[in-house]
């Protein structure tokens, strides 16, 4: 069990040091450098010292790794004149060159994997591991979405005509797009969402999460030099209230393809429908999750407690579709926690660029603050199960916490999603399961959820009853493969559709429908 954690659901050994050191070495040659960075407008942008934010690394708040300058508002409301203007051009470039400029970046993504991962680390706390995921998964979605538009904006699609007309499908884009990205897969979704609102024909203004600007402005670099118009996608780094703002409130944004707290995709929801003459935008969200994993007494407990790890901790639990609520049948709980608590003893959080680190720093002094009251209420209600000992040597300087388990009762006990290395497990008798799956259900939220049965029949009525986007028996619940595991919610999880998925690029798309009386 304690070496099953260095291992992917098919058993594939990912802590190789062999393989990591040429990519180390790699990587070393963008350690120390420093990045200071500016929106990537259609126009050029004054240098401006007032609006410049400095960035640390959150597993050392001492290392700078840059500056970023944000965007103002007057910018923004430029940078969607531009966008606006450029559509019609871009609308009309063939598929087959917009695809091409995507894939084109692909290419450059594979290319500078040594500098985007280090950038992944030093802004974002990203592990080594999770860095070349990442980077995978960006250049996944690049060759994916070029692969479907290129099948489904291509040719127009004929449709029969039983009264003598000719008729003719075709897909267009919207319009403009704005892109609300988050800081927890800062490649892999900002890439996902700008990609996908571009091949489908629709000029992008990408606002990254204040906290990975710079890596973001990397990507946004190897776009331009891609091939893409810098009028067609443009950077808008900053805060939501100023440029996430301006965006949402412009009549000429036709949609917001959005990833991030649920909160907001309402706030962005409320600002979109109050717009007086603006057209009916196109929101697509992907939310929170109170994700849970069922675990009954055929399971096996070492395999449960190696998911576990990996669905609740690894990415220090910063992912939507992390494990937060593990429900054992009685039976077999005790076994399970014991194993938790010895995996969890063996757990190393530190320095996400050593590859002896298995956690790393969750993404700032907010994140944390926002996880310690309800760590230190449950520690006070006497609930803890286990947890990682933080060891000064390794975390003094950043922001970290450790990885929890705690008791609670039922899924009702918790108020909202908590973003990082925290487990809630819950006992259940097997008389139960109708009323655990109908108490999640409640809950409202629907991203991930898994369970684990050696009871086939079990695993696929637990599977067919719960409302989630995403389903995964006897195996972890992070880490959806593009084109394999389309991923994303429903309820309070998102909007769908399911990012990486065949019917993603339909959202930012327009429909026509051409008859000829022949
Ligand atoms: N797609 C990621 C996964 O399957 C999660 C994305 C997110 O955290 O928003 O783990």
């Amino acid at each position: 069990i304690y070496g099953a954690k260095r291992h992917n659901s098919r058993g594939v050994n990912l802590n190789v040091r062999s393989h990591y050191e040429p990519l180390m070495k790699a990587m070393s040659g963008f350690m120390e450098r420093s990045y200071d960075v500016a929106p990537l407008l259609a126009f050029d942008v004054q240098r401006n010292p007032a609006n410049v934010h400095e960035v640390f690394s959150p597993y050392d708040r001492r290392q700078r790794v840059g500056s970023v300058q944000w965007t103002t508002r007057d910018q923004a409301a430029r940078a969607v004149d531009a966008a606006w203007a450029a559509f019609p051009r871009w609308e009309a470039t063939p598929v087959a060159e917009r695809a091409a400029i995507i894939r084109r970046l692909g290419d450059l993504m594979e290319e500078n994997l040594a500098e985007l991962m280090t950038l992944c680390s030093r802004e974002g706390g990203k592990l080594l591991t999770d860095g070349v995921d990442e980077i995978r998964e960006a250049v996944d979605f690049c060759r994916y979405y070029a692969m479907r538009a290129e099948e489904q904006f291509g040719e127009p699609l004929e449709l029969p005509g039983p009264t003598g007309e000719s008729n003719r499908l075709m897909l267009g884009g919207k319009g403009v797009f704005a892109a609300i990205s988050p800081w927890n897969f800062p490649v892999a979704i900002f890439c996902g969402q700008v990609v996908a609102a571009a091949v489908a024909g629709n000029s992008v203004l990408a606002k990254p999460a204040e906290q990975t600007s710079i890596v973001a402005h990397r990507v946004i670099e190897l776009l331009h030099e891609a091939g893409m118009p810098r009028d067609v996608v443009q950077l808008l780094p900053g805060d939501g209230p100023t440029v996430g703002s301006v965006l949402t409130s412009d009549p000429r944004i036709t949609g917001v393809v959005f990833t991030g707290g649920t909160d907001t995709a309402q706030i962005i929801n409320r600002a979109l429908a109050a717009r007086e003459n603006a057209p009916l935008p196109a929101l697509v969200a992907e939310t929170g999750g109170m994700n849970a994993l069922i675990v009954d007494s055929t399971a096996l407990p070492e395999q449960v407690v190696a998911d576990v790890i990996q669905s609740a901790y690894q990415s220090a639990g910063q992912r939507c579709s992390a494990l937060r609520v593990l429900y054992l049948q009685e039976d077999v709980a005790d076994r399970v926690i014991e194993i938790l608590r010895g995996a969890m003893d063996e757990l190393h959080v530190g320095d996400p660029r050593d590859l002896g680190t298995d956690v790393g720093p969750v993404i700032d002094e907010d994140a944390r603050k926002n996880l310690l009251p309800h760590i230190e209420k449950l520690k006070g209600e006497g609930r803890l199960l286990a947890e990682t000992r933080l060891d000064p040597a390794h975390t003094a300087h950043g922001t970290f916490v450790p990885p929890v388990a705690f008791s609670i009762d039922a899924i009702d006990a918790l108020e909202r999603e908590q973003f990082g290395p925290v487990l809630h497990v819950v006992r259940y008798k097997a008389s139960e399961i109708e009323k655990v799956l109908d108490s999640i259900n409640a809950r409202g939220y629907g991203l991930t959820f898994g369970v684990h049965s050696r009871n086939e029949s079990f695993a696929q009525l637990v599977a067919q009853k719960i409302r989630v986007g995403n389903v995964y028996i006897n195996r972890n619940i992070i880490g959806a493969v593009v084109g394999v595991q389309p991923f994303g919610g429903q309820g309070l999880s998102g909007t769908g559709p399911k990012a990486g998925g065949p019917h993603y690029l339909l959202r930012f798309a327009t429909e026509k429908t051409v008859t000829v009386n022949t």
